[in-house]
């Protein structure tokens, strides 16, 4: 006997678990528009505060897939890999990853996100570069697929339509932070990319969602545990956000910040994270992989530059303009810059890197609401992560604006961003690998 959506609820708000049926007969219902938006959020908030067992969330993912498009490759999936972080500041590392992963092999199909929060989005960076078209219809995917084994693409309403409608009321609802919802609507989506393979990169910190490691662990052993159900191969690395990674955050500034790295310069730790995560993903597809062997080839595609000419093809062909990365003072840039300074010397002990990420966001370059156009120059370069040195006078970072209002607030939230004092131990980039 079919449930009513309030007696389905009630068995969540009591603690219950929702069988395949009750999953399907109430989202189903809602995407049919048999069940009301007030239901779902009803239902969206019992899940938060109920939580759900890692067969249930297993289930709901399972059914928010199957409710679009599961893209298909042909052949073996063993060595169709992605990666996708719970996101940060100045978290560029997919950029890098695909070309290198591609240059060894693996074929990457990247559903990337736009900026959610404080936190800057793959989509929004490639749209720096003039004519990058990131909504691609499935037959050019194919097609861009067999060309350069990669491809960045946005959530089309064919790709897990039903996270698409759970999302944007999980914004409004207060329910974004649930373990099982995040848990579905990520690997909803990644599961719809018809991968093999999936390394996931759960930041914590101060510019991460979770922002303590015993969060992220949690949420990095529900999506490790319901991915390996659903029959993909997941890899997670728990992640320091607690700095921002490498030293710019802003759309064209990261993809500065990206090309540098693919020419073999760079900072280390944006470079570091892109070659150890690219090594997990490498080991997805062959376990019995020469992690030594292969990071020396890895690191050499940075150094001699074919890294790059991969990202050019794969941007030349997604129409982007490869002038502007061969010639970086072609992308945006802004009218104005300035540098915060050092007041005292010492070293940076904290970091408020959530801060850094909304100084973006108030100089343009995310949006404050989501028709918001993006003002791609605008960013942070020179940033200082914890544990650097400074001396008084040292630029701790430099704000780049279009409005000398922006830059001025914007400069004075990266100043109270970061904090001098004596050496701290600095945290490993990569905490643990599960
Ligand atoms: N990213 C997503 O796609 N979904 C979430 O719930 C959180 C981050």
């Amino acid at each position: 006997m079919a449930l009513l959506p309030q007696e389905i609820i009630r068995k969540k708000r009591k603690g219950q678990e929702l069988s395949k049926d009750d999953m399907s007969q109430f989202f189903g219902g809602f995407l049919k528009g048999d069940v009301q938006d007030y239901q779902v959020s009803s239902m969206l908030m019992a899940i938060a505060l109920n939580g759900m067992t890692p067969e249930e969330t297993s289930r709901l993912t399972l059914f928010m897939r199957d409710s679009g498009t599961v893209l298909n490759w042909g052949g073996q999936k063993e060595n169709i890999v992605d990666k996708h972080s719970t996101g940060g500041v100045g978290d560029k590392t997919s950029l890098i990853i695909m070309p290198l992963c591609i240059l060894e092999g693996l074929r990457v199909p990247m559903i990337a996100g736009r900026g959610l929060g404080h936190t800057g989005g793959t989509l929004d960076k490639l749209e720096s570069i003039k004519g990058m078209n990131v909504f691609v219809s499935p037959e050019s995917t194919q097609k861009l697929m067999k060309k350069n084994n990669g491809v960045f693409m946005g959530q089309t309403q064919e790709i897990a339509p039903l996270d698409r409608r759970l999302y944007a009321m999980r914004d409004v609802t207060d329910t974004v932070e649930s373990i099982p919802l995040i848990t579905a609507s990520i690997l909803s989506k990644k599961l719809s990319e018809g991968i093999g393979g999936l390394v996931m990169d759960v930041k914590f910190g101060s510019g991460a969602f979770m922002q303590k490691k015993d969060d992220a662990l949690a949420l990095a052993k529900s999506i490790a545990s319901v991915g390996r159900a659903s029959g993909v191969n997941v890899t997670c690395a728990l992640t320091d956000m607690g700095s921002p990674l490498g030293d710019r955050a802003g759309n064209a500034l990261e993809i500065i910040e990206c090309i540098e790295i693919m020419k073999g310069q760079g900072p280390q730790s944006s470079r570091d994270l892109s070659v150890e995560l690219s090594l997990l993903m490498l080991q997805l597809a062959d376990p019995k992989l020469e992690v030594e062997t292969s990071r020396k080839r890895l690191l050499s595609h940075l150094q001699s530059g074919r890294a790059f000419d991969k990202f050019c093809d794969i941007i030349a062909a997604q129409g982007g303009d490869t002038g502007m990365l061969e010639n970086t003072r072609l992308l945006p840039a802004s009218g104005y810059q300035v540098d915060v300074t050092a007041t005292e010397s010492g070293y940076i002990d904290y970091c408020e890197n959530r801060e850094l990420g909304l100084a973006v966001i108030e100089l343009g370059g995310g949006r404050r609401q989501t028709t918001d156009q993006i003002d791609y120059g605008v960013g942070l370069s020179n940033l200082k992560r914890v544990g650097d040195a400074v001396k008084i006078g040292d630029t701790l970072a430099t704000v780049h604006g279009n409005s000398k209002d922006a830059l001025a607030q914007a400069a004075s939230r990266v100043k109270d961003a970061y904090r001098i004092g004596p050496a701290q131990k600095i945290e490993p980039l990569i905490w643990r690998v599960i």
